[in-house]
Formats: C-alpha cells, sequence, structure tokens
C-alpha cells in the first residue's frame, strides 16, 4: 500500500472518530487502566468492565489492592477468562508498584514489561491511553485489518507494530491504535468483514473483500 492510501485511510478514521479511546471503563487513573488492561488478556472488554466496577470501588489504589488479598480479587473477577492467574498477577504487580514505584505506575517501557501479567501489549496500551505516548498495541483485531487491508503487513504482531511504526503518519500515531481495534472489532470482523459498509472499502487491499 502507498503512503498516499495509508494517509487517506488515517483521514477517513479521524473524521469519522476524531476522539477514539478505550471501551475499558475506568476513571482515567493509570492504576486502574493498567488493571484493566491485565484483565482483558485474552477475554473481552464488556466481560471485563462487568467485574471492574466493584474491583475498583473495594480497591482504587495498589495498597488497597494489597488490602483486599487474594481471595477477594478473585470473588471480584472469577467470570473474567483465567481469573486465579490474573488475580495472582494483580496482586504481584501492585505489591511492586508499592514497594518500588511509590504505588504510582511507572512512565517507562522496561519498567512496564517487567510487571507481572504485563507484556509488550498491555505496556502499549498503558503507555497510549494514560501517558498519550504515540504507541500501537497490535491485538488480534489490529493483525487483522493490517493484514487484510494491506496497511502494514507481518506474518507476526512485532512485525506488524514495528511496520505501522514506520509508515502510519506522525499526526495519526497517538490515535491510530484504537481506530485500528474499533475498525476490526465492529467493520472489519474476523469472520465476515462489513465491507458494503466500510468507510475505507476503496483504499483496502484485501482481495477477497466485497465492493460497494
Ligand atoms: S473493505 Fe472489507 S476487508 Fe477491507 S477493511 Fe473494509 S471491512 Fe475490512
Amino acid at each position: 500500500m502507498n503512503a498516499q492510501k495509508r494517509n487517506e485511510i488515517f483521514a477517513r478514521f479521524q473524521a469519522a472518530c476524531p476522539h477514539p479511546t478505550t471501551e475499558l471503563v475506568f476513571n482515567h487513573d493509570p492504576f486502574q487502566l493498567l488493571i484493566a488492561v491485565l484483565l482483558s488478556a485474552q477475554a473481552t472488554d464488556v466481560s471485563v468492565n462487568k467485574c471492574t466496577p466493584a474491583l475498583f470501588a473495594a480497591a482504587p489504589t495498589p495498597e488497597a489492592m494489597l488490602d483486599l488479598g487474594l481471595d477477594d480479587i478473585m470473588a471480584c473477577i472469577r467470570t473474567i477468562g483465567l481469573y486465579k492467574t490474573k488475580a495472582r498477577h494483580i496482586l504481584a504487580t501492585c505489591r511492586i508498584l508499592v514497594e518500588q514505584y511509590g504505588g504510582r505506575v511507572p512512565e517507562d517501557r522496561a519498567a512496564l514489561e517487567s510487571l507481572p501479567g504485563v507484556g509488550r501489549k498491555t505496556a502499549n496500551v498503558v503507555l497510549n491511553t494514560a501517558f498519550g505516548w504515540p504507541t500501537i498495541a497490535v491485538d488480534t483485531h489490529i493483525f487483522r485489518v493490517c493484514n487484510r487491508t494491506g496497511i502494514a503487513k507481518g506474518k507476526t504482531v512485532r512485525a506488524v507494530e514495528d511496520k505501522l511504526m514506520k509508515v502510519v503518519p506522525k499526526q495519526y500515531q497517538l490515535h491510530a491504535h484504537h481506530w485500528l481495534i474499533l475498525h476490526g472489532r465492529y467493520t472489519c470482523k474476523a469472520r465476515k468483514p462489513l465491507c458494503e459498509q466500510c468507510l475505507i472499502n476503496d483504499l483496502c487491499e484485501y482481495p477477497a473483500k466485497s465492493t460497494i
């Protein structure tokens, strides 16, 4: 795909949705975002949003999460997949935040990725959404959209991320993550992409797309 097409794609995403953000519910506090993203691994945002209000009401800070303890954390999140492992990760992460970072989420990629249960994707989401870094966390939706359309082809999520960081025009990098996720979640769906109502249909290079 050439640069002109990519530019037009992101210009259309911006015109359609000037201020995209995560669908995870949190109170704009980096800690709550970190916990919500950690919980969302291999789970839907909807399932996470059902549990986090009670969890954050009981424990809005890392210190309070330590006080809440493993059993009560598990009770709050038991409807989310892998909840036992995630509860252990939350507790271990909170202990590190309290002991090493004064109870705050570090604005630092290496520090974030060293937290239990936090990988590159989660770190990218936190850096982007909580701290305004122009990072792009490639999940299953973004991987699919980028490979189908030709925006950024790659065999692995890291290859797609690296390509996106090279080819997405600077002025669109901050919001590219959310535009691409939302596009994959609601339009360029895995099984049946809604090509007839897709706002980038004429620019998409997916050979199997259906045309308007
Ligand atoms: S035209 Fe179809 S395949 Fe291409 S981005 Fe839109 S929904 Fe996806």
